[in-house]
């Protein structure tokens, strides 16, 4: 089945045009991203299964007009790789927030639209742009049906003492303030692969997954099923991460604002854009140019480490209380698949556990592996996430089952 995944942000389109054999085996046969919509020179990239990239540079003045361009391409007489739009069969959407609407994932129609544009309070900066991706694909793509795969839904299964904030009840009740967690896709899908590899019954295991990436969060994953997440109402709570503060006292919010005579806006682009490496660095947000940074002796770039290491190593501690226990701690993501020096150190803390690490195959190897020894009680995986394929598969099931 050939399903075509979309992740619109506000200014760009990332596709994947996937052909799903079953769950486990398919064939990436393009990718690419729409940029600077909107702007006065957009731009597309395309790549066209393992043939070399096409670049096209012009004004794109819409979703509408990205979408069209995009589709041009899978279809086009060089490069294109499908012979008409006939083809695509489904066409599945990464929605970052379904707040407590969606449990799972949904075919979309106008109800579902609407409860998506509901949830644009929480996320003002994704829901917006996620819903003008969805109408315009409706648009150029009429017939095919579209399926909503949300980053909340994994983690509704949250239980009230995890999810309810310490703040008057109202608050819940009236304004839906409470955790939702983000990454869902992710933390699902590579607890998923780490019990596969690890050769443990998911649903009967204790998993700690770790996205880590310009985003992070980490997750408690009890029988297959989310206990608890870091991040909460929004993606700004949890670890210290590229540009957001993560969990402070919050008190500090009104302190500054009153210091700095700051606006809610500028405290909110203070907090999720100038802060975490970022603030604390004021080198960079991206460990690999932190790591340059430390190399030459900044001393708060190896601050920003010592915050990150300690982050990590204090939620996952608490998800080992929470759990009671742990079978199997999973990193993922641009940092936690490629920080081989940052997971050995988190993981020398949980010797006393019984985790026993391999150092070569920490090091070594870019593949999904197990990074514990043979007899570690505690096991360890690096999985390379691949929240398109959860889209994919999610979409192919909602629609056959929807066509039976
Ligand atoms: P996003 O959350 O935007 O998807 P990523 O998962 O790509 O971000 O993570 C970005 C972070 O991962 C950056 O700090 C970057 O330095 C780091 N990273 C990504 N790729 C590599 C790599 N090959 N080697 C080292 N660090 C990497």
């Amino acid at each position: 089945m050939i399903i075509l995944v979309i992740n619109c942000g506000s200014s760009s389109i990332k596709y994947q045009l996937l052909d799903m054999k079953s769950d486990d085996v398919y064939v990436l046969m393009a990718k690419g991203i729409v940029e600077k919509i909107g702007l006065p020179m957009g731009s597309l990239t395309h790549t066209p299964g393992d043939k070399p990239k096409v670049i096209i540079e012009e004004p794109i003045t819409d979703h509408k007009e990205g979408m069209q361009l995009l589709l041009d391409q899978l279809v086009h007489p060089q490069h294109g790789v499908l012979k008409s739009f006939d083809d695509i069969e489904a066409v599945g959407h990464r929605i970052v927030q379904g707040a407590d609407y969606f449990s799972g994932s949904a075919i979309i129609d106008e109800d579902v639209i609407e409860k998506i544009g509901v949830c644009s309070d929480f996320a003002p900066l994704h829901n917006p742009a996620h819903i003008l991706g969805i109408r315009a694909m409706r648009h150029v793509l009429p017939s095919v049906p579209q399926v909503a795969v949300f980053d909340t839904a994994f983690h509704q299964t949250m239980p009230a003492y995890n999810y309810t904030y310490g703040l008057p009840y109202k608050y819940l009740e009236d304004y839906k303030v409470r955790k939702y967690g983000a990454h869902g896709t992710s933390h699902q899908y590579v607890a998923g692969q780490a019990a596969k590899l690890a050769g443990i019954d998911i649903n009967h295991s204790k998993i700690i997954t770790c996205h880590l990436g310009n985003g992070s969060s980490i997750t408690a994953v009890k029988d297959g099923k989310c206990l608890d997440t870091s991040m909460g109402f929004t993606p700004l709570a949890g670890m210290i991460m590229g540009t957001r503060c993560g969990s402070i006292d919050p008190n500090i919010v009104t302190y500054i604002m009153k210091k700095d005579n700051l606006s809610p806006d500028e405290m909110t682009t203070l907090m999720n854009k100038k802060s975490g490496f970022l603030g604390v660095s004021g080198v960079s947000s991206d460990v690999r140019e932190l790591n340059a940074a430390v190399d030459q002796g900044n001393e708060r770039a190896r601050l920003v480490f010592k915050i990150l290491t300690h982050d990590i190593i204090k939620l996952i501690g608490s998800y080992i209380a929470e759990l009671d226990g742990v079978d199997l701690i999973v990193f993922t993501a641009g940092i936690g698949e490629n920080n081989a020096r940052l997971r050995r150190r988190v993981c020398e803390n949980f010797n006393y556990m019984g985790l026993k690490f391999d150092f070569d195959a920490n090091a070594t190897g870019h593949d999904d592996r197990i990074i514990s020894a043979p007899d570690s009680k505690v096991k360890v995986a690096v999985i390379s996430t691949n929240e398109e394929l959860v889209i994919a598969r999610d979409t192919m099931h909602l629609v056959l089952g929807s066509e039976e």
